[in-house]
């Protein structure tokens, strides 16, 4: 089977890898500046494929990002890394491919993939991917469910507390200003903790002040989860992304918050687990899109010679 060739754009900036078979065969990692211009985000997208060297015989490209498309395939406004709104991904990377499919799909439904993959579920899996920000996505039987934008939206501004923060989205109280990177940062700032890493460590540390944090943002994810299961009927949840290093600080609470408030037919015997692929699973799960597009773009052409 051939090599496909992935990016997962992130805040941390920008990984790459060559994927066969489901296995990550080589990495390689690109720093990138939060507030990087156009020019500079594109040239940093080339470099970061040119380090992996693609060839010909490479199959397709999957690129997996922190945001949505707009109909022509650009990226729209909201994204937290501005130095990417308006590109269009195939017009940037696409010369470096030479005619090989690239597929282009927000990192929660790439992660969701690769979650569902790695957990073998054959029903309906909710994935939530907790890092800088906050969203979820569910996988049906293997397919991602696209209800909006490739995924369910903007899941994350789903509103876990009216009287909560101010979130970058303009509303308030969303889970993503409740319960993602940048809200444990915000809040744990004041006590000398940088960002959302030191909150859950010093929380694993037993520091009651972060603890309390970490199950503040729990029940926030809780609330969450209780929604989100009435809609779409989870058989299991896993959670991923840079908050899910919290573990069961984070789950205890969130799993206790949802059976709480939420429909006890739906959520009393609904699992939270922590997903398996770790931070690969955006990389991952692009490189399952890329293989699918790969494959379906192969089927076409021999349909067209037959
Ligand atoms: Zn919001």
């Amino acid at each position: 089977m051939a090599v496909v060739v992935v990016l997962d754009i992130g805040g941390s900036g920008v990984r790459a890898a060559r994927v066969r078979d489901g296995e990550i065969v080589r990495r390689e990692r690109l720093g990138l500046i939060p507030g990087t211009v156009p020019s500079q985000a594109a040239e940093t997208l080339r470099a970061a494929l040119g380090s992996l060297e693609p060839s010909p015989t490479d199959g397709a490209l999957g690129v997996a990002f922190p945001g949505f498309l707009d109909d022509a395939g650009r990226v729209l406004p909201g994204i937290y890394l501005p130095g990417f709104v308006g590109m269009d991904f195939v017009d940037v990377l696409g010369p470096l491919m030479t005619g090989r499919p690239i597929a282009v799909v927000p990192d929660v439904a790439a992660a969701s993939l690769a979650e569902a993959a790695a957990t073998g579920s054959a029903g309906r899996l909710l994935c939530v991917c907790l890092g800088t920000g906050a969203n979820a996505a569910l996988v049906a039987d293997g397919v991602v469910v696209d209800l909006a934008a490739g995924c369910l939206g903007d899941a994350g501004h789903v509103v876990v507390d009216p009287d909560g923060p101010k979130c970058t989205c303009g509303g308030r109280g969303c889970l993503e200003a409740m319960c993602s990177g940048r809200a444990l940062a915000r809040d744990g700032t004041p006590l000398g903790l940088i960002d959302a890493n030191a909150v859950c460590e010093a929380a694993r540390a037993m520091d009651p002040r972060a603890a309390e944090l970490v199950n503040r943002a729990g029940r926030a994810l809780g609330r969450a989860l209780a929604s989100w299961a009435a809609m779409t009927f989870p058989d299991l949840v896993v959670v991923t992304g840079g908050l899910s290093l919290a573990g069961e600080l984070l789950l205890t609470a969130a799993r206790s918050e949802m059976r709480r408030v939420g429909p006890p037919g739906i959520v009393a015997g609904l699992d939270v687990q922590v997903g398996r692929c770790g931070a690969d699973a955006a990389l991952l799960g692009a490189a399952i899109e890329a293989q699918r597009v790969q494959e379906t773009n192969s089927a076409a052409g021999e349909e067209a010679v037959a």
